[in-house]
């Protein structure tokens, strides 16, 4: 039984909730275990990544009202590991004394990618020229008449992720793929790299960030291939990207982690893509390759901890782990010995029992003493370790 006290004065008591028992809720937990902090999660089954290493795993449901408002009744500062949640219960915890982190208006902000597109605007902050359309059918109506222009790039206001609801229409060809959903349409950005910068803000309001990482896309499955710290970009850029992402986190007045995904174009300009409050796939290197991980970083930023460094220990390569296309079913780890032997290769598993094709079932960061070594490394293990059934 869970019972319901005062927040304590001891930070290192603080009962922490998570939203949702993934791999994100996982690994905070992991992180949370070195001071012991008692991390409560919610999600739908006992056997989800997160349960074995929370203090009190509950089973409900995220996106439901009462679940959300039962659960953030018995902890003392409530927090995220997907956007996807019930707002309206969190605003009520906030109303009545519950910390949530990130605070639930700038969630709300942040799960509409209109009203995203809008903040950045409004505050100033680089981003892609954008048009909102309620529905498919007016989105196909302003192509009919020569007010949108190919190409274009359309992304359903809410509910998408990992490419999930983005559609790029270059030609009338693609009419087709258009999505039939309220919807923001961007311009076709010139991407020459896509990066990310994660950064933190505690509750005095002090901010870091992690350095920049990149993006490298599989040419044919168009899925994120590999993820490279420290990006292979000028300073300069490194820098500004920097500087955009706390930008971005002091206007939104989250804190916690704030990733923020980026477009750096052929032109030279710096463009935000979107961002995620909360721990995110580009910053899994950092529990490996940095002196603080992002999970202890967003745990410090929400406690009201001094932030940790965030310097580099060594150059790293990341690359999801997913499932084999073709397999579905008990998963099997084929090659993991093998990759357990390279130097450098930290492999996490999520334990999720079930694989399926492209499901999301762990990652490896291999280190190396540069990126071309850590790099030559990972392709062994993207050669090596495959996500199958026996
Ligand atoms: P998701 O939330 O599903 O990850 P994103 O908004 O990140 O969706 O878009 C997925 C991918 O689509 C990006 O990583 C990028 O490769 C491409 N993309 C998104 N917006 C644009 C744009 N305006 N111009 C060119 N490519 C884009």
């Amino acid at each position: 039984m869970i019972t319901n006290m005062s927040s304590p004065a001891n930070p290192l008591h603080t009962r922490v909730g998570i939203l949702g028992g993934g791999q994100l809720g996982k690994m905070l937990a992991l992180a949370a275990g070195n001071w012991h902090l008692p991390i409560y999660a919610l999600d739908k089954a006992q056997h989800f990544p997160a349960a074995p290493y929370c203090t009190r795993f509950v089973e409900g449901d995220f996106r439901c009202a009462e679940d959300v408002y039962t659960f953030g009744k018995h902890v003392d500062v409530l927090t995220i590991e997907i956007e996807h949640v019930a707002i309206e219960a969190l605003l009520q915890l906030e109303a009545e004394g519950v910390a949530v982190h990130p605070r639930p208006a700038a969630l709300a902000i942040i799960k509409d990618k209109g009203l995203q597109k809008q903040f950045w605007q409004e505050h100033s902050l680089p981003s892609a020229p954008f048009r909102l359309y309620k529905s498919g059918q007016t989105l196909r109506q302003a192509i009919a008449q020569g007010k949108e222009k190919f190409p274009v790039v359309q992304k359903a206001r809410t509910e998408g992720y990992d490419g999930r609801g983005v559609a790029v229409l270059r030609s009338e060809a693609d009419l087709t793929k258009i999505l039939e959903t309220a919807c923001v349409v961007e311009d076709l950005v010139d991407i020459d790299k896509e990066l990310a910068v994660i950064v933190a803000r505690n509750t005095q309001g002090v901010c870091t960030a992690f350095p920049a990482v990149e993006m490298t896309f599989h040419p044919e499955a168009n899925l994120v291939e590999f993820l490279l710290c420290p990006a292979r970009i000028p300073l300069e850029v490194a820098q500004l990207a920097e500087s955009l992402a706390i930008r971005a986190i002091q206007v939104l007045g989250v804190c916690g982690l704030l990733a923020v995904e980026m477009f750096w174009t052929r032109s030279g300009e710096l463009l935000i893509n979107e961002v995620a409050p909360r721990p995110h796939n580009s910053g899994h290197h950092t529990i490996d390759s940095c002196y603080t991980s992002q999970f202890e970083q967003h745990l410090r930023g929400i406690l009201g901890l001094p932030l940790g460094s965030t310097q580099m220990k060594t150059p790293s390569v990341m690359l999801n782990l997913l499932g084999e296309p073709g397999y579905s079913g008990l998963a099997h780890y084929q090659g993991l010995q093998e990759c357990l032997a390279l130097p450098g290769v930290k492999v996490h598993l999520y334990g999720k029992a079930e694989t399926k094709p492209y499901r999301k079932m762990g990652h490896v960061t291999v280190l190396g003493a540069n990126l071309d070594v850590a790099m030559e490394s990972a392709r062994q293990v993207q050669h090596t370790l495959k996500v199958v059934t026996r």
